[in-house]
């Protein structure tokens, strides 16, 4: 029910909302969702590109380290294995050792019983590496192979071992040399502590025990991978797959993680970074859609709003004019036209139509007032008038006088020359009294052939002179008839003049017809005054 009582520019301003909300909804949708993920294939791909750098980098410290482990072997005095001091002695020429390998070397016979190391630790030259499962796979593959990462027997520290064979002229394998990189090494694992993002991490995890090796925060190093919790997608990337996806039950709740292989399988580098962080420039993209998308909306629905109003003023004054017309002073006026548009055309016609009811409504007025024959006032408003005029010269204490006035005879003009003619007579009788009489004065037909003339500002003497010429005129006039000889007529005319207060138009009505009676019975075409004095 309020909505019907709204104007029609808010009417319309509302509904331009609506419809524009109606469109501007659907292409919010999809232009967040197509902008939402395309932008989260950039962001993966952003994020892949990192960790591939970061692993390639680690990759290729260790291979640079693994192929130096393996010159170190290769030139290794294999015939003289058995020679402690000789072996050291060739280990303490190797200088590079100290930079690569931050936990030194050590050959190992292959029975696994250590043989030298370089740097030395207590016992490590003698200790038994038979059942390190890097020692076992060298001897078992003759290959290059990458240990657990574990706490080292001598050095305590956290440390990762590669060990490559030494092998004989003959190619055999004689010995294996082992090197131990600890994990705190930065000149290794400088890229894989750094941060991911503001929030993330890199997890470096081990394949084969799903220990993590090292990564941003060292206090997850040697924890397994499954301690964070299972999700499919970890464990894709532990068989083997790389790539991006979002995990939701790992480290750190749902985060974008991207995993990549390197030395072979062996490793996996993963990256890990909270949605929160990953996916902000999107959360500030929607933020920034919806904002731009709010102001548009109110920004055409105000432009809207605005123009509505203007284009629609004209139409608004209008109704509230029209409305003024039809409530209070119920009088029509013109409603002014400013343009052709079509309000201008409407209000034109409402205009046209107005003049024609104006038109109509002062005929039916004059017709409701009138008498169709004479043209002069009926009855009724000979009454409403005179009454006003009495009133009138009451208040202001000035004469006023009336006549009654009827044709002598009239019944043998019907009967001698017929009814037209008589309707004749009775027109000719009212053109003759607007000849007459002023503009004031006021003639009424009051029945039949008789009549009523009120004389404002008249006394009674000069009612009589005006009631002689009157009668005299009548006299004389001729009433042209078709085919014969003009018709004469006269009248007899009483009159009455009013003096004091306690009067009223009957009363006065009467008195003029008592005269009019005498008039009649004194031989008729007369005019006579009644004695009338309050
Ligand atoms: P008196 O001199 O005594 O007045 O005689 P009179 O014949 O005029 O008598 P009265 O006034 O009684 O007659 C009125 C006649 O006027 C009767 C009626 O036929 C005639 N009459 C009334 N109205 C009309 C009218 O509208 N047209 C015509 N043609 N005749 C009318
Ligand atoms: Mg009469
Ligand atoms: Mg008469």
């Amino acid at each position: 029910m309020k909505f019907i009582s709204l104007s029609l520019p808010n009417k319309i301003g509302i509904s331009v909302f609506f419809l524009i909300c109606c469109g501007l909804l659907p292409l919010y949708f999809y232009t967040a969702s197509t902008l939402s993920s395309d932008l989260q294939e950039v962001l993966s791909n952003q994020q892949v590109t990192y960790v591939n750098f970061t692993a390639n980098d680690l990759e290729q410290k260790i291979r640079l380290r693994t192929v130096a482990l393996q010159d170190i072997a290769n030139h290794l005095p294999a015939d003289q294995i058995n020679n402690r001091s000789a072996i050291r002695n060739y280990l303490e020429e190797r200088l590079a050792i100290y930079r690569l390998f931050s936990l030194g070397v050590v050959v190992i016979d292959k029975h696994g019983i250590g043989v030298a190391d370089h740097p030395h630790f207590k016992n490590r030259d003698t200790a038994d590496f038979s059942e390190l499962e890097y020692f076992k796979q060298v001897m078992t593959s003759g290959e290059l192979a990458i240990g657990k990462p574990r706490v080292g027997r001598f050095s305590q520290k956290l440390v990762v071992g590669i060990a490559v064979p030494v092998k004989d002229k003959q190619g055999s394998i004689v010995a294996v040399l082992a090197g131990f990189i600890a994990l705190t090494d930065t000149s290794v694992f400088d890229q894989t502590k750094a941060k991911l993002g503001r929030t993330g991490e890199y997890i470096l995890v081990s394949v084969s025990d799903r220990a993590i090796i090292t990564g941003t925060d060292d206090a997850h190093n040697l924890h397994t991978i499954s301690e964070f919790g299972t999700d499919q997608n970890i464990e894709r990337f532990m068989s083997g797959t790389e790539g991006t996806a979002i995990t939701e039950n790992f480290h750190k709740g749902k985060a974008l993680t991207s995993a990549k292989r390197l030395l072979d399988g062996r490793w996996i580098l993963l990256g890990v970074l909270p949605t929160d962080e990953a996916f902000a420039p999107i959360t500030t993209l929607d933020k920034q859609i919806k904002l731009a998308s709010s102001l548009i909306l109110f920004f055409i629905v105000g432009m809207m709003w605005f123009l509505m109003h203007y284009q629609l003023r004209p139409l608004t004054v209008a109704t509230k004019l029209i409305e003024k017309m039809s409530s209070k002073d119920n009088s029509l006026h013109e409603i002014p036209v400013h343009s052709q548009d079509e309000v201008g055309q409407l209000l034109t016609s409402f205009n046209r139509l107005q003049l024609d009811l104006k038109a109509s409504h002062e005929a039916l007025e004059h017709q409701a007032n009138h008498d169709f024959l004479t043209n002069l006032e009926n009855r009724r408003h000979f009454m409403e008038l005179a009454e006003l005029e009495l009133s009138r010269s009451k208040r202001y204490g000035s004469s006023l006088s009336l006549f009654m006035l009827d044709i002598d005879h009239f019944k043998k003009v019907n009967d001698i020359y017929g009814h037209k003619a008589g309707d004749t007579v009775l027109k000719k009788l009212s053109g003759l009294f607007r000849d007459s009489l002023r503009e004031v004065d006021i003639a009424g037909r009051m029945g039949g052939e008789e009549f009523a003339i009120l004389l404002p500002e008249t006394d009674g003497q000069h009612a009589v002179d005006v009631a002689e010429r009157l009668r005299k005129s009548i006299e004389e006039a001729k009433v042209m008839l078709e085919g014969g000889p003009p018709l004469r007529f006269t009248v007899s005319i009483g009159v009455v003049s009013h003096t004091g207060n306690k009067t009223n138009i009957d009363i006065l009505l009467n008195y003029a017809d008592q005269a009019l009676y005498k008039a009649k019975e004194s031989g008729r075409n007369k005019v006579v005054l009644v004695d009338w004095i309050e």
